[in-house]
């Protein structure tokens, strides 16, 4: 068992209090008890990145990236050991942690990199004699705070940008899986990271958020659409920089000219991969009438694959759901998407003979409308819902009538249909012929509001956000 302590100004410090995490796979198994961060423990984590924060932010820039290139190598190394600790607390597959914690490492690498290509221009000026220079310092203090569902790689591409631009950092991880965030900053000290540079605390969202939020000059937050609107009124007190990367309700379409294998292949694995715990999961898929039939005949056969076992079984295709309220909230809306009328095509039941763990077949709804329930609002599980539509036109106004506008996508072996689908959805990711989930780490990632507000994660894009630019007019007195 894992225990876990907050690091506050380079120290790991117990707490008064413990919580457990539990292996989604086999519930009775304790996988982590982490100390609980009180108010003033947050309080403290906020001053200790404040006093580091200028030091850091003079770091000789090879010393800022030799630190987080080997924050990287580290990951590497222990990719295995810390995949595993992933799937045991998160109940992703082995496969899919080790995947994650690779993305955490390439993170670590990238922004090892941007730390020595410090954004920056030189412009002519109006004036004789003078220039402007529009230079980009760090925000200062950066509150990270993150869900359960990818607990090292979003937590590693906030800390990766943030430290690489001369940011200090307060992570609070999710009281779901935090057992990730301590190995991280366990690598970050052992990478040569000064104290202070990177905290951690762990505990109750609610009661330290406020703490977290006004103590600092920016919140760079991924989570839940409700979480996220409330976080934003309480950085509104403080006027604190905020950026949220919230909830999808993505859609995939299905023209009548689509590859009906790779649309097949490719509404599977963004509907059912990971267990559906993905917010760029595509919940709603959108089949035109002509392909209709015969696309719902082999996402059939597809679903039935998509087998929940536990997480560290090589054979396991989608492992658990990752946590007891999760898992209620999936079976709730699966009843009342029955209750409503869609069609129930397969699954949607806890899984039988793993009585031991959050196991949910993967589910999927034929005949359902996008003013359905399960149409409107996310549910983050393992479950589908199929639309039928007329053509590309109404296709593409179902997809786009959603409050969520996170990721989408389209099947079609028409360039022309793909590029106006590509002009027209309201979406921040748009996806041709692959799955709706699936990011890379060297360009921007996130949504429109209310799915993404307050600029985009990854790539150079992260650099408006983790930096305030300055302009300044030079008088250099040579005509
Ligand atoms: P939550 O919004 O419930 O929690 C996210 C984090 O916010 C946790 O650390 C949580 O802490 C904290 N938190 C909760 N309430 C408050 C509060 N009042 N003040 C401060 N912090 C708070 O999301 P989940 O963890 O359940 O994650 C799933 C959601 O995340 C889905 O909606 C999904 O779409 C979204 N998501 C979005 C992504 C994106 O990039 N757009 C990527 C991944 C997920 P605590 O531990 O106390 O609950």
């Amino acid at each position: 068992m894992l225990h876990g302590q907050n690091l506050i100004g380079g120290q790991w410090r117990n707490s008064a209090t413990v919580a457990q995490t539990f292996n989604p796979s086999n519930i009775s198994e304790v996988v982590g008890e982490y100390a609980q961060a009180s108010v003033a423990d947050a309080e403290e984590a906020v001053a200790c990145a404040r006093k580091a924060q200028p030091a850091w932010a003079r770091q000789n820039i090879q010393i800022r990236s030799d630190i987080l290139h080997k924050a990287a190598d580290l990951l590497f190394a222990r990719a295995t050991a810390l995949a595993t600790l992933l799937a045991r607390e998160e109940g992703k597959t082995l496969k899919e942690a080790v995947g994650e914690v690779v993305r955490a490492a390439h993170c670590f690498q990238f922004y090892a990199a941007e730390a020595l290509r410090h954004p920056g221009q030189w412009h002519n000026s109006l004036r004789e004699g003078h220039n402007v220079i529009v230079s980009h310092e760090p925000v200062g203090v950066v509150t990270a705070i993150t869900p359960w569902n990818f607990p090292i790689a979003i937590a590693a591409w906030k800390a990766a940008a943030a430290l690489a631009y001369g940011n200090t950092v307060v992570l609070k991880p999710s009281e779901f899986a935090p057992g990730c965030a301590i190995r991280l900053g366990e690598i970050l000290m052992g990478a040569g990271l000064s104290p202070g540079c990177f905290n951690i605390v762990m505990g109750n969202g609610a009661l330290l958020g406020p703490t977290l939020i006004h103590g600092a000059d920016a919140l760079s937050f991924t989570g839940s659409t409700p979480t996220g609107r409330a976080l934003l009124k309480i950085a509104a007190e403080s006027m604190t920089k905020t950026q949220l990367e919230l909830g999808g309700k993505n859609p995939f379409i299905v023209l009548d000219d689509a590859d009906i294998d790779v649309a097949v292949a490719a509404a599977a694995q963004g509907t059912w991969g990971q267990t559906g715990q993905r917010c760029t999961g595509s919940e709603r898929i959108i089949v035109t009438r002509g392909i209709h039939d015969a696309f719902v005949e082999k996402l059939v056969k597809a679903v039935a694959s998509f087998t929940p076992g536990p997480a560290l079984d090589p054979a396991t295709v989608i492992g658990p759901v990752a946590t007891r309220p999760q898992f209620e909230k999936n079976l709730a809306a699966i009843a009342a998407a029955r209750a409503e009328g869609a069609e129930l095509a397969h699954g949607g039941t806890p899984a039988e003979g793993h009585n031991e763990g959050l196991f949910l077949t993967p589910a999927l709804f034929l005949n359902t409308t996008n003013d359905m329930q399960l149409n409107r609002h996310e549910t983050f599980g393992p479950i589908g819902a199929v639309i039928k539509v007329a053509d590309l036109d109404e296709a593409i106004a179902v997809a786009n009538d959603c409050e969520l506008a996170l990721s989408s996508g389209i099947a079609t072996t028409s360039l022309r249909s793909a590029e106006r689908y590509r002009r027209e959805s309201k979406a921040g990711m748009v996806m041709v012929n692959t799955p709706t989930a699936g990011l890379e780490y060297h360009v921007p990632f996130g949504g429109r509001p209310p799915s993404g507000v307050g600029g985009r994660e990854t790539g150079s894009a992260a650099a408006d956000f983790f930096t305030e630019s300055k302009t300044s007019y030079i008088n250099h007195g040579v005509i």
